[in-house]
């Protein structure tokens, strides 16, 4: 199984209703193994991706800063999770 490593790009499984996989870069990996957590940097496909539930003040940012994310391959419509992109299932 692969394992995260900094600057690799995963999906960033958002908050909301309906959660869409964004880009993201590892930019941090906490502890060791494959199911190690990350902080992501997460990019936002525009208004496209609106409904992600943002920290107040930044609704509109692009680009947000997501911290001690946990890997989740199984279900990866677990909000707050990620998983590599070129596993994902869903493409959403
Ligand atoms: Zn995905």
């Amino acid at each position: 199984m692969s394992e995260p490593t900094k600057g690799r790009i995963v999906h960033f499984v958002g908050h909301g209703a309906d959660p869409v996989h964004c880009a993201a870069m590892v930019v941090r990996v906490w502890g060791t193994g494959p199911d190690a957590c990350v902080n992501l940097c997460v990019f936002r496909d525009g208004t496209n991706d609106r409904n992600i539930v943002m920290p107040p003040g930044h609704e509109n940012d692009m680009v947000f800063w997501a911290t001690s994310v946990v890997r989740s391959d199984e279900d990866q419509a677990k909000p707050y999770s990620w998983h590599f992109a070129n596993e994902c299932k869903s493409g959403v």
